[in-house]
């Protein structure tokens, strides 16, 4: 049937532009040789279904297919035009395919299309068919030879090698190449079909492998999505199209075939006509292969359903047949092929100056210990300013978003929350057991000397137990101030060193027992600070005097509500500016009432001091140890590290590091295949320029 023509399969095709022009889309340069006469059955030469070795869409398809080849989507994220196949299980789109080939692929019941199947078919002029199958396994890349009869096989065979024996499937596609007298020019993709139900042998997570396949192919807006349907089923209930309906919301790239009218014409004219599911570009009612039947014999039986089946003969002509899907969809093709073009030549040409911007940007390679030791300096010098700017001046401007690098914020914080630590400890709570410590202290400090006198033994032993109390909390501060301050050193010399993996190594080891030397001087000054405040009380400061009188005028008001009153329970007593306490009857009783309250005022009085004298002299001290760091040690020991005992650091910088050398090598591949790229479209490139496509 189809050509109705009784061209012999050498001969070319004719163009004939009149029958061009009764389609929807009239492309002038196309041929077709489309179906006119269902009855001319008696040619079985091979027919062209559409003849498109157009000259200018051949060549821009073999430039799209060269770059498809290359992996320019995988590899440099640029997406290319594609025609891609999708549909419900076994809804006909592996027959589809059949159809517009002339070709068996494996069919049936269950999922046969494991892997994405991207289906080339090329005409050619000569007689013999040329096929092959093209595809990635175990690591190396295959180029299987093949012919009509065992394509099918040789799928399955290939499908097995990608995605397994059982009936997994995989993302990695398989291309089949078909080079055949009278193909349509078109590169499709064929999809897994869609399954909610896991059949036994399939992995349980199938529906989800299966969409997400499908999603990456058909979310670009690159692609045209051709959604198969059987006329069997209401299309609102497809899987598919519910899929397509999501990244082409307008439709304006779906097109859907209506396969399997054979089997359910009642209805289908008015469903078409309806579109429900609202498909941009159009339907195609076509009829497939059925059984063993032979591609001619199913073209003339296709032919003959359409001209004279009481219900499906009303179709317009223009939306049936599978000549007629093949002319749309080389139609579409080379439509969304000509118009994406100069938006992926100019991908390519954008990708190719950033990562020829990318490559420069690289640390030269150095070739002598001078070059190095010049470089190492400048690296130091970079770091020890920005350490400047982090730590001594709180300037931020190198990491404006990274608030764990604003040093002098963050130490305030620390700092602060030293101070709240201490004062929040219990050694400054001077309320619970009021005077029963310093009751217990002044027995055990009795002696034989007059009683007025509050000894001073009494009052170092409570100042020295109070000390003893939170010298944790100061030490804990010092240990959190190096290991901040450490892993900002680290994260600076890091980066700054970033292209010399040696010099990373030993700075950061540098760094490391720098700051645990760092880390141990500053433990130890705070033991001796600690140590003085439990060896000696004094303090120069008069507010120490002024606040110790204020108590000591409450005292006599103090002594008698606590002497007042029944003896045998506790009494709440009020003492200007210093509280409200509960004296217990113990204390109330205590014949030391009237020193341990000396007492209890004098150190209540003095520890603010000493908190006070704490916090102030960490502060200090970490400024100054910081600022020793930034201007003298960290130079000293990274030099020291890479210039002195160990040495050989600075030479080793002459030697690239792995990931300089993977960074390079990974930019000159990319800037290889998108100069390849772009080699493939140049040849095309004036064709555009020209084409009124
Ligand atoms: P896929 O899973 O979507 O690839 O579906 P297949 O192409 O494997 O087809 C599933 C079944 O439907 C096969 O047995 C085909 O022979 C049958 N089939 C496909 N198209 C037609 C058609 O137009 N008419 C009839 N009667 N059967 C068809
Ligand atoms: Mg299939």
């Amino acid at each position: 049937m189809a050509g109705g023509s009784k061209s012999s399969s050498t001969q070319k095709p004719p163009r004939n532009s009149k029958e061009v022009e009764t389609l929807a889309v009239p492309i002038s340069t196309l041929s077709v040789a489309a179906v006119q006469n269902a009855d001319d059955n008696d040619s079985k030469n091979l027919v062209p279904i559409v003849s498109s070795y157009n000259d200018r869409i051949r060549p821009l398809l073999d430039a799209v297919d060269k770059l498809r080849h290359l992996n320019v989507a995988a590899k440099e994220g640029i997406q290319l035009p594609t025609i891609v196949v999708v549909g419900d299980q076994s809804s006909g789109k592996s027959s589809v395919l059949e159809s517009l080939a002339g070709i068996s692929l494996p069919r049936g019941q269950g999922i046969c299309t494991r892997v994405p199947l991207i289906m080339r078919l090329h005409h050619h002029s000569a007689p013999a068919p040329e096929l092959y199958l093209e595809y990635s396994a175990n690591g190396s890349l295959k180029k299987v030879s093949t012919d009509e009869t065992h394509v099918a096989a040789a799928i399955n065979f290939a499908t097995e090698e990608i995605a397994g024996g059982g009936k997994g499937i995989s993302n990695n596609p398989l291309t089949l190449v078909v080079r055949k007298n009278g193909v349509p020019d078109l590169t499709m993709v064929d999809l897994p079909g869609i399954t909610r139900v896991p059949v036994h042998g399939q992995p349980e997570d199938i529906y989800e492998q299966v969409t997400e396949t499908i999603m990456e192919y058909i979310k670009p807006e690159e692609s045209i999505i051709l959604n198969v349907l059987s006329a069997t089923v209401d299309f609102s209930t497809c899987e598919s199209i519910r899929m397509s309906q999501r990244v082409d919301k307008t439709g304006d790239r779906t097109l859907a075939v209506v396969t399997k009218v054979d089997k359910s014409p009642e209805g289908l004219l008015e469903k078409v006509a309806a579109d429900d599911v609202g498909i941009g570009l159009g339907y195609v009612c076509v009829r497939n292969r059925i059984g063993e039947e032979s591609y001619q014999d199913a073209r003339v039986a296709e032919a003959q359903l359409f001209s004279t089946h009481p219900l499906l003969s009303r179709i317009d002509k223009s939306i049936v047949g599978v000549p007629v899907l093949a002319q749309k969809l080389v139609q579409i093709q080379a439509a969304i092929i000509s118009r994406r073009m100069p938006e992926i030549v100019k991908k390519i040409n954008d990708k190719l100056s950033s990562n020829i911007a990318d490559l420069n940007k690289m640390p030269k390679k150095m070739n002598s210990v001078g070059e190095a030791v010049t470089t190492f300096m400048g690296i130091l010098g970079s770091a020890k300013e920005s350490l400047r700017k982090l730590i001594v001046r709180g300037e931020f401007d190198e990491y404006p978003d990274d608030n764990q690098m604003h040093c002098t914020a963050r130490l305030f914080e620390m700092l602060e929350k030293f101070a709240s630590q201490l004062n929040s400890a219990p050694e400054s709570d001077h309320f619970s057991n009021f005077l029963a410590d310093e009751i217990r202290i002044l027995e055990e400090n009795k002696g034989i000397w007059l009683p007025d006198f509050l000894p001073q033994s009494a009052f170092l032993t409570r100042l020295s137990s109070k000390v003893k109390g939170i010298s944790g909390i100061p030490v804990g501060f010092v240990e959190e101030v190096w290991n901040y301050i450490e892993n900002v050193v680290v994260t600076v010399m890091t980066q700054r060193c970033e292209d010399h993996h040696q010099l990373q190594l030993s700075t950061r080891r540098a760094c490391h027992n720098l700051m645990a030397r760092l880390r141990d001087r500053s433990i130890n000054w705070v033991i001796e600070i600690l140590q003085m405040e439990e060896l000696t009380d004094y303090t120069c400061n008069p507010d120490y005097m002024t606040e110790w009188h204020k108590l000591m005028g409450a005292r006599s008001d103090f002594l008698k509500s606590a002497r007042d009153g029944h003896q045998n329970s506790p009494v709440s007593c009020s003492i200007p500016e210093f509280g409200t306490v509960l004296v217990e009857a113990g204390v109330r009783n205590s014949a030391c009432l009237e020193q341990a309250y000396d007492l209890k005022m004098r150190i209540a009085t003095y520890w603010k001091i000493v908190l006070r004298r704490l916090v102030d002299s960490m502060a200090l001290h970490v400024q100054l140890s910081l600022r020793n760091l930034v201007e003298k040690e960290l130079e000293k020991v990274v030099v020291e590290e890479l210039m002195g005992r160990h040495g050989g650091a600075v030479e080793k910088m002459l030697e690239e590091s792995p990931s300089v050398a993977a960074k390079r090598e990974k930019l000159n591949g990319s800037i290889r295949l998108l100069r390849e790229s772009k080699d493939v479209l140049a040849t095309v490139m004036d064709r555009i320029a020209s084409s009124s496509l």
